[in-house]
């Protein structure tokens, strides 16, 4: 699931309306947290959300509000208390769920239904909410074609009113085909790591040529600006910087198209420059586009097959444990992922690989996957060998 943020701009009745339903959902929350503290045993969702009936008969003006709107509040109280029990399991020091006073309730939620938007072809949409009317919207086209699956209204400090509109994107997977997926680790010592155990070493090309383009560069450097022997040199420069272009895209097309040849869903780490430490400037320059341009190859192979590429959220997943999802520190000379809490013991780039499947899928089905074995490991074509070193099937574990 993706969720964008939108600004809303009730007009004075609306306002009113939104602060009454914003009031009424708190009540309920509350009573939902009673009635909670009352139950026996493990916590019954269900029974709660029952309940509903039975406080709207007690206090009418509840049936002003969108029925499925007071419904969401049980599953906000659960997801509450699921993180309640999620930082006690961390050990951390945690009290019980607290009620909610008057003004400490920002937000509620349509789920699934209730909720429309209409386009006007003006500077502001209108977002229809069932029992409260058509509040003006500014939108950005991001939304367009995309199935809205929640829409939730916010209230902050300022008074600023905002919709969160959560989107679904689908995979599009033939009929009865099981969709098959892998997940994608970029990086130096390693071009790629997948997570089926494959490792594809950096290209070595990248450091003969590179060595090569320097000394040339810095021949053309002495050569006197407009004379014969500089444009000949010139000449040279250019042609050393093809060669190295054609057999990078060369590698870079043979190793992308193997993967959407094999796989329907194909995670990628979203660039990210910083990891890229103790390196010079111009190699880093060269990693950073031949990764850029494998992610573009990626993408536009995968679209004409009807595939999908999607670029994973980069931020620490070399830090996080794939199959508990703790954070697990450790710097880059610690190739070995260790985990204190589950026992874990894998190549970081491996675990890495994992860590951006996981966070893909996340995003687009809007679950992780906290089981997950590889599939069997097809061996890279022998073409991608050649161009490069390579150990195919060789398992990091
Ligand atoms: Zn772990």
């Amino acid at each position: 699931m993706i969720s964008y943020k939108f600004g809303l701009y009730p007009n004075q009745e609306q306002e009113k309306r939104l602060l009454e339903v914003l009031d009424r959902c708190r009540f309920v929350y509350n009573q939902m947290l009673e009635g909670l503290n009352k139950q026996e045993g493990k916590p019954n969702r269900l029974e709660l959300q029952n309940s509903i009936p039975e406080l709207k008969e007690k206090h009418p003006e509840l049936e002003e509000v969108y029925s499925k709107v007071l419904q969401y509040e049980s599953y906000r109280l659960f997801s509450n208390l699921r993180g309640l029990a999620r930082l006690k399991k961390n050990g951390k020091k945690v009290g019980k769920l607290r009620f909610k006073s008057k003004g400490w309730f920002k937000t509620f939620t349509y789920n699934q239904s209730g909720f429309k938007i209409i386009e006007t072809g003006k500077r502001h949409d209108l977002l229809h909410l069932s029992k409260i009317g058509d509040i003006k919207i500014r939108m950005h086209r991001t939304v367009e074609g995309k199935k809205i699956k929640q829409v939730t209204i916010k209230r902050y400090c300022s008074g600023k009113w905002y919709a969160l509109i959560c989107c679904e994107q689908t995979i599009p997977v033939k009929k009865g085909v099981e969709k098959k997926v892998v997940g994608i680790d970029m990086g130096i010592i390693h071009y790629v790591t997948d997570i089926c155990g494959r490792q594809i070493e950096n290209p070595l090309y990248l450091n003969k040529y590179f060595k090569n383009l320097r000394k040339i560069q810095r021949k053309l450097s002495k050569k006197k600006k407009g004379s014969n022997n500089y444009q000949k040199q010139k000449i040279r420069v250019a042609k050393m910087y093809e060669r190295i272009k054609n057999q990078r895209d060369d590698f870079l097309h043979k190793l992308s198209r193997f993967y959407v040849q094999n796989y329907d869903f194909i995670a990628v780490e979203k660039l990210n420059v910083n990891g890229l430490i103790r390196i010079s400037y111009n190699a880093r320059n060269m990693m950073d586009s031949s990764w850029k341009r494998f992610t573009q190859f990626l993408s536009y192979k995968a679209e004409r097959a009807g595939k999908t590429v999607l670029e994973a959220d980069p931020g620490g997943t070399s830090q996080e444990c794939y199959k508990c999802g703790k954070e697990v520190k450790k710097s880059l000379a610690v190739r070995t992922h260790k985990c204190p809490y589950c026992g874990l013991e894998i190549g970081r780039d491996y675990n890495s690989a994992f860590v951006v499947l996981k966070r893909g899928l996340e995003e687009v089905l809007g679950q992780g996957l906290s089981e997950f074995t590889p599939g069997e490991t097809e061996p890279l074509p022998r073409e991608i060998s050649a161009s490069s070193v390579v150990e195919p099937g060789n398992s990091p574990r």
